[in-house]
């Protein structure tokens, strides 16, 4: 595990990226968030974070946010989620975060909503695209993409921000900065066929989050590069 100063050093290492990166996209620092992915991060390692400037946590699993609640209810952050969310995990999650990232069907839309309905709440959410086109990845086709955000905007509890996605993982770096540009493409897409605006896109990690501010991502989630490896493999 490593030490505080390191996740503090680390932290400011990938904001420094993040900066560079805008610049060099002629974008604006402040256009780019950091959100940090602490799955598998105990409580207190996430607390260190925050504790440092961390101001957006983003976990996979409803498990892991219910386990930490204790310790992060109370810390100034925001909790997103980006796991793969199954419907019947939808009335925990909400207890939890303000922004569910990774809505890709319209089941788990339908039930936000019945839930928000009763709580009278709204949420903020993104959509998730597949944009690598692999089998393993959660999300929805880039093809039906558009016509899911239309139809999770017509959903009155939920605010749809923006798009979400893992691009590829690949070594070629021009294929997966071609996977970013994808999800912008349809973003601008569904701007003009929804009449949304659509202003966030959270796509890019620790290995590429260069390609992804280059492509236009307002969020980048970032875990392995502030907290070291993962000790088993990474959820989606
Ligand atoms: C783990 C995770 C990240 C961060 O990945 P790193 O490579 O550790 O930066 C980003 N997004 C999602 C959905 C994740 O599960």
């Amino acid at each position: 595990m490593l030490a505080e100063a390191d996740i503090r050093a680390n932290l400011a290492a990938v904001r420094a990226r993040v900066d560079d990166a805008c610049r060099a996209a002629g974008r604006r620092p402040d256009e780019v968030e950091v959100l940090l992915a602490t799955k598998t991060q105990p409580a207190a390692r996430v607390a260190v974070a925050v504790a440092a400037g961390a101001r957006l946590i983003g976990e996979n699993r409803v498990q892991e946010l219910a386990e930490k609640d204790a310790w992060l209810a109370s810390l100034p952050c925001e909790r997103h989620f980006i796991g793969h969310l199954q419907t019947n995990k939808v009335n925990q999650v909400l207890r939890y975060v303000s922004c569910v990232q990774s809505v890709d069907r319209p089941d788990v839309a339908d039930r936000l909503q019945r839930r928000l309905a009763v709580l009278d709440q709204v949420l903020d959410v993104l959509v998730q695209v597949n944009t690598s086109g692999e089998d393993s990845k959660f999300g929805v086709a880039p093809a039906d993409a558009v016509q899911l955000i239309g139809e999770v905007a017509k959903h009155d509890r939920l605010r749809v921000r923006g798009l979400m996605t893992v691009g590829l993982q690949s070594p070629d770096a021009a294929a997966v900065r071609a996977s970013y540009r994808a999800l912008r493409e349809i973003r601008d897409r569904a701007r003009d066929a929804v009449g949304l605006e659509l202003p966030t896109l959270s796509m890019g990690m620790s290995g590429d989050l260069e390609s992804a501010v280059a492509e236009g991502a307002t969020m980048v989630r970032v875990g392995s590069a502030v907290f070291g490896p993962r000790p088993r493999p990474a959820g989606r």
